[in-house]
């Protein structure tokens, strides 16, 4: 995505393209990913940028809210945020830390449990732990 692309982008979802914020969405959107807040600071300060902690936990939080990205609870202690958007699967390695798509064609539910009276299924999303062989 050029800097165009991520400008329109984020113009899209009402997020004014202030260039730490462009800094940020270059790193996130560079290809479809997982990523903790840790390694985005990581990856922006080995890009050369300067910003804070405090500006890319903001900026996530805000790309959050306006739909530009999702969190995922797959880790107790830390938070990911995958770059795809739409409801999915993921495998979990709970040994290395790894978030990875699990493709849609390979997941399926024959039965699906009965839902709480009075509510419908917004999203299934399921995340399977897995751990290295030893
Ligand atoms: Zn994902």
């Amino acid at each position: 995505m050029d800097d165009r692309e991520l400008e329109g982008l984020l113009r899209s979802k009402g997020v004014s393209p202030t260039s730490q914020r462009m800094q940020v969405g270059k790193i996130l959107f560079e290809r479809p990913q997982h990523v903790c807040a840790e390694e985005i600071l990581n990856k922006v300060h080995e890009a050369g940028y300067r910003v804070s902690k405090a500006t890319v936990y903001n900026t996530l939080n805000l790309f959050v809210t306006r739909g530009l990205i999702r969190e995922l609870n797959v880790d107790p202690v830390r938070m990911f945020y995958d770059s795809t958007t739409h409801a999915h699967h993921h495998f979990y390695n709970v040994d290395t830390g790894e978030v990875m798509d699990i493709p849609p064609d390979q997941m399926n539910f024959a039965i699906m449990p009965k839902l709480p009276e009075g509510t419908v299924a917004e999203s299934v999303e399921v995340t399977i732990k897995v751990r290295n062989k030893h």
